[in-house]
């Protein structure tokens, strides 16, 4: 019997409920499914590659057929390296059509014998992006519904660290500036004497 096997390519910054119900979906039609983080240098991600992936595989750890890996390049050369006959993709909106189909037929010209397979989330998950989510937690709102309670933590313990980061250099750009104002009344009042 022929076995149908999937990738699941995207960033994954962070991986939130639609991208679970994603996969939860893909689990069902296809015999395997891999989850492939995109290591894109290009970008400037909240979470390292690492990070990612040790968040899908805890959220992933009660699908069997379900499995978690990385790549760089062409998303075509992976999955003819992974032996998979189609890409999964996600489809929220028509706002993600233009691009998904641009793609889906770019990949089709470069390897015609890989299909690309759109599917679609709930409906709550409809309007949900993981820029969404980091913007959200980012301006002190509540990320509960949107990301798996693992994640929620991370996001918050990253947003925790870069704020203390930032207090931290506002206190240092303060310091140097009575440093600076010391040294000109001292310069003042040497001018003086
Ligand atoms: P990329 O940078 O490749 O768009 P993302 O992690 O944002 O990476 O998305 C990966 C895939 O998952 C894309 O096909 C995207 O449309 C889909 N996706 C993202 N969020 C959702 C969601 N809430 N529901 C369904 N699909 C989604």
């Amino acid at each position: 019997m022929k076995r149908v096997k999937a990738i699941y390519p995207g960033s994954f910054d962070p991986p939130t409920n639609g991208h679970l119900d994603l996969i939860e979906r893909g689990s069902k039609i296809f015999d395997e499914l891999i989850v492939a983080i995109l290591r894109n240098p290009e970008k400037d991600p909240l979470f390292s590659v690492n990070e990612r992936r040790q968040m899908l595989e805890a959220m992933t750890a009660g699908f069997d057929n379900v499995s978690v890996d990385t790549f760089n390049g062409l998303t075509v050369d992976y999955a003819l390296r992974m032996e998979a006959q189609a890409i999964l993709r996600g489809i929220r909106a028509i706002s993600d059509y233009e691009y998904e189909l641009q793609m889906a037929l770019m990949n089709r010209k470069l390897q015609p014998g890989l299909e690309t397979v759109f599917m679609m989330p709930a409906e709550k998950y409809s309007y949900l992006s993981s820029r969404l989510v980091r913007e959200v937690a980012q301006l002190g709102g509540t990320i509960a519904c949107l990301v798996p309670e693992l994640v929620a933590q991370k996001v918050r313990e990253k947003i925790d660290i870069a704020n203390k980061f930032n207090a931290g250099d506002v206190g240092s750009r303060a310091a140097d500036e009575r440093t600076a104002k010391m040294r000109e009344r001292r310069a003042v009042n040497k001018k003086k004497n």
